[in-house]
């Protein structure tokens, strides 16, 4: 994101100064975050600020860690949120049925324990549901928003980016560069359904993001078999080499 966007939106804020973001954030450099301790954890849905991506690890547990950064500031949440994820779904066995789930009840909890089993749309509506919050997911390839707890009509939304392969946080800081400590990651919902001007800067940044294809088509991305080699394209193709062979550790190219 550059400093277009972020005057844009300044003064799209009609003056500038609003609720709780100091005037020094506004002025861009030289400004010591330090100084800025009052800066509410929770600001107003305002218009000041630019929409960042924050990035979490990949170390296949992206989903949770993403989520565990926009609903708590705490990125190293993916062991206790799998938890949740697992209790969740050993106590409903009639929601959570293996036709729900792909795999039976109690093998699905072992599995999503694995820290090494990546999340996807089961795992998000979930989570919304634990938090009681709304989880938007942008799709980076598509700039499709998927929105999970959307029934229930929960009053605050966080929102995810996702590449085709990874899960990153998006949140609203008072400015380019500024800590993630400032950052703002739950959105009020408001009548409309719609958490306001916040949302056309996150379908900005995802529009920018695929412009400049910075995503993973893995329906025909190229990959490797690291154990003997042999090329194939798409994940459907890797599965099935992974079923016939055994060997499940892939790497892309390009
Ligand atoms: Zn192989």
């Amino acid at each position: 994101m550059d400093s277009s966007t972020m005057s844009s939106v300044n003064e799209g804020g009609g003056g500038g100064g609003g609720d709780g973001v100091p005037k020094g954030l506004q002025s861009g450099g030289g400004v010591l975050w330090g100084l800025h301790e009052g800066v509410p954890r929770c600001l107003k849905n305002t218009m000041e600020g630019v929409v960042v991506r924050r990035v979490i690890p990949s170390d296949n547990s992206c989903l949770f860690n993403a989520v565990g950064f926009v609903m708590e500031h705490d990125k190293y949440k993916a062991p206790d949120l799998r938890q949740v994820i697992a209790a969740t779904v050993a106590s409903d066995p009639e929601k959570y049925s293996e036709a729900f789930l792909g795999k039976p009840n109690g093998e699905y909890c072992a599995w999503i324990m694995d820290p090494e089993k990546w999340g996807g749309a089961i795992e998000l509506s979930i989570l919304a549901d634990f938090y009681g919050r709304e989880i938007a997911a942008y799709d980076i390839q598509t700039t499709r928003c998927d929105l999970y707890g959307q029934e229930s009509k929960y009053p605050e939304r966080v929102l995810l980016i996702y590449d085709g392969l990874h899960y990153d946080a998006l949140a609203m800081s008072p400015a380019d560069g500024a800590p993630e400590e400032f950052d703002q990651t739950i959105f009020a919902v408001r009548k409309d359904r719609t958490i306001g001007p916040i949302e056309e800067l996150a379908m900005n940044l995802v529009r920018e993001a695929n412009r400049k294809r910075s995503f993973t088509d893995t329906a025909n991305f190229s990959l490797r078999c690291g154990v003997c080699q042999i090329g194939v394209i798409g994940e459907k193709e890797a599965v099935e080499h992974a079923q016939a062979t055994g060997h499940v550790n892939f790497q892309e190219y390009r």
